[in-house]
């Protein structure tokens, strides 16, 4: 959310990534088959506190070579050094009101102000911060870079600015990402997944326990498993790091949304059923589509689409975050993004070479060990 594609950032922090991402030649090199035995280097356990640091302010410094990846209850200490010895974070800090009342106040005018302004973050100590950490190492695994991230602040709850210079509260959001400041709300593990399926006229759909309430437009297609608290927040954080994905795409292709927007189908902010051979010509013919095959958020899962987007988030907020849903999608429901989109699906696979040109590369590619190949499904039930 809040993806501002004008503000642009310094090419610094540029890392050749690892594994020669730039043919583009098809393959998918960096899509290595997932291990049954850890990689080397990669311990998923915790591993003895050293103090052999020579900085006062650090008392144990990532180990640049191997990463241990965390799990459970870790301490914001470990947290921040994480982010910032692998991730490449500069900055990791828990907001204040001065800090959040500015960032809401319009340039020139005057002060916005927050009533009943409260701070946030995980505390002292927390599995949220394990799980944030594993979300973008998911992205790491998947596409073998991450984005660039500067700066992750906490903040209690989202606000948007009115006219009278007050803060409204937006306890929805969950999150936002822009000009590589990752935002982390408390409602950032809100429910949320993916269809489990294709949407099909027959409405025959793999079998599901606990489905999600419908959203608006789901209904007659394919239904939403609950996931658990866990997987909801990193699907969250992850579709944040879509929208770094974005400005690091934006930095290695300047056309890269005018491509994204006519190989699904967005046309003038308005999305088509790029599946269907009149929409595909008149984007190639720089004409409008015809309406009857615009899709609407209020239908969004309905059969009858032939490329099927993956929320009504991703057709209700704009191409921006139909692209952050893709990359989420991608990272964990690879197989029902290429079945709903194929189309969305073949444009990461073809230009995510590129791109991650001008995203960053961590210290040892991560090859997750001690997990099912049947992941993405096991956590449906
Ligand atoms: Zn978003």
């Amino acid at each position: 959310m809040q993806y501002d594609s004008s503000q642009r950032i310094p090419m610094s922090a540029q890392v050749t990534p690892l594994l020669g991402l730039s043919s583009g030649a098809g393959v998918m090199p960096f899509f290595q088959p997932r291990l049954l035995t850890p990689a080397t280097g990669i311990q998923r356990n915790p591993q003895p506190r050293t103090t052999t640091s020579s900085s006062p302010t650090h008392q144990r410094q990532p180990n640049p070579l191997f990463r241990s990846i965390p799990e459970g209850i870790i301490s914001r200490v470990e947290f921040d050094q994480y982010l910032m010895g692998y991730f490449g974070v500069q900055d990791v800090h828990t907001g204040t009101q001065t800090e959040q009342e500015e960032a809401l106040t319009r340039h020139g005018g005057s002060t916005t102000s927050i009533p009943n302004w409260q701070s946030w973050d995980p505390g002292a100590s927390s599995a949220d911060y394990s799980h944030i950490i594993r979300a973008i190492e998911d992205v790491a695994e998947t596409f073998g870079t991450i984005p660039t991230i500067r700066t992750v602040v906490f903040f209690k709850i989202s606000y948007k600015p009115n006219a009278t210079g007050m803060g409204v509260a937006e306890p929805g959001v969950g999150a936002s990402f822009g000009a590589g400041r990752l935002t982390i709300y408390e409602a950032f593990s809100r429910s949320r997944a993916f269809p489990n399926a294709r949407s099909d006229a027959s409405g025959t759909y793999p079998a599901v326990g606990v489905v999600l309430a419908p959203a608006t437009g789901e209904t007659p297609g394919a239904p939403r498993p609950y996931q658990s608290r866990e997987y909801s927040l990193r699907e969250n954080i992850v579709h944040e790091l879509g929208h770094g994905i974005a400005e690091d795409a934006l930095r290695a292709d300047p056309d890269v949304f005018t491509k994204f927007h006519r190989a699904v189908g967005w046309v003038g902010g308005q999305l088509f059923d790029i599946g269907q051979p009149a929409v595909a010509n008149a984007i190639l013919t720089d004409t409008l589509p015809p309406s009857q095959y615009q899709i609407q958020a209020n239908d969004w899962n309905n059969p009858q689409w032939i490329e099927q987007p993956m929320s009504y988030y991703a057709v209700d907020d704009g191409p921006g975050e139909d692209f952050a849903e893709a990359i989420s999608a991608f990272v964990y429901a690879p197989s029902i993004l290429q079945q709903r989109t194929p189309n969305r699906h073949q444009f990461i696979l073809d230009n995510i070479g590129l791109w991650t040109t001008r995203m960053r590369s961590l210290p040892q590619p991560l090859q997750r060990g001690d997990f099912p190949l049947n992941e993405e499904i096991g956590r449906m039930a």
